[in-house]
């Protein structure tokens, strides 16, 4: 996106040059404005069209699906390790069929808004750079910073979007097990909200508490169907808590690897 789009600006805004430097200075409004937005237009088109919604809807499913897999065969795993039995527990339970076309749905969606927004701000920083006089090479600075910046964002969400499906997969798998609840480990390093000798100490929602506190089930063990309860929130199940948590949900299993009757 951000390669096309130089690659299309950069000749243009050199060639306008003239004409915009002379209106900045006599505050004249130029015909540059029209030809600009038609460049940068020209390149935003080639993200808008069904050939790409095609190609953004392959990317999302087959995203979806591996880390659906991968949560299948982690869950499997972590099963197996409790029980000591092969347990085949990969097929994908009611209504998960449902979940995952929802989640891919949601995630083209977010794809789509990133070149929507992405070039929404590159319009607004090329026609404020032109009408300040700006040379060409100021004005790519600045979108060079702009292609950063939603690089990052992208990376964020993608982030974030992969350990919430592991969270509501893993939730989805352990209910259809049969398990009642769930124990809560948070990531175990400097970077676990509410870590009183890490780095966000006073997070408003604690992994680390979450993971810690004990609300009759054990120490950080919950109910699948309820979650945890930190700072006002209810609901809160392990890779939700909030944006970016890294914490798991460990099944627990009456008589394996957790014995409530025994005063835990
Ligand atoms: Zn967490």
């Amino acid at each position: 996106m951000a390669g096309l789009l130089v690659e299309v600006l950069e000749p243009e805004l050199k060639r306008l040059k003239p004409d915009y430097i002379a209106d900045s200075r006599m505050t004249l409004d130029g015909s540059w404005t029209e030809e600009i937005l038609k460049a940068i237009r020209s390149v935003s088109q080639r993200f808008v069209t069904p050939l790409f919604e095609a190609q953004i809807q392959r990317v999302a499913a087959s995203t979806i699906s591996r880390a659906e897999a991968d949560n299948a065969e982690d869950f499997r795993d972590s099963i197996n390790r409790a029980v000591g039995i092969d347990f085949e527990l990969i097929t994908r339970p009611k209504g998960m069929q449902d979940y995952l076309e929802a989640s891919t749905a949601e995630n083209v969606n977010l794809i789509k808004s990133i070149p929507a927004d992405y070039f929404r701000k590159v319009e607004t920083i090329v026609l404020g750079g032109m009408k300040g006089g700006l040379a060409p090479t100021a004005i790519a600075k600045q979108i060079q910073a702009e292609t950063g910046v939603t690089a990052r964002r992208a990376k964020l969400i993608a982030r974030d979007q992969v350990s919430q499906l592991n969270s509501d997969l893993t939730r989805q798998r352990q209910v259809a097990a049969g398990l009642e609840f769930y124990k809560s480990v948070d990531a175990g390093d400097q970077r676990v909200s509410g870590n009183p000798a890490g780095k966000y100490p006073n997070a408003k929602i604690s992994c680390y508490g979450i993971a810690r506190k004990d609300i009759g089930h054990g120490p950080g063990v919950y109910t699948l169907a309820d979650g945890a309860e930190w700072g006002g929130k209810t609901g809160l199940h392990p890779g939700k808590h909030h944006p970016l948590c890294r914490c798991v949900a460990i099944a627990m299993i009456p008589g394996v690897n957790y014995f409530p009757d025994k005063g835990k």
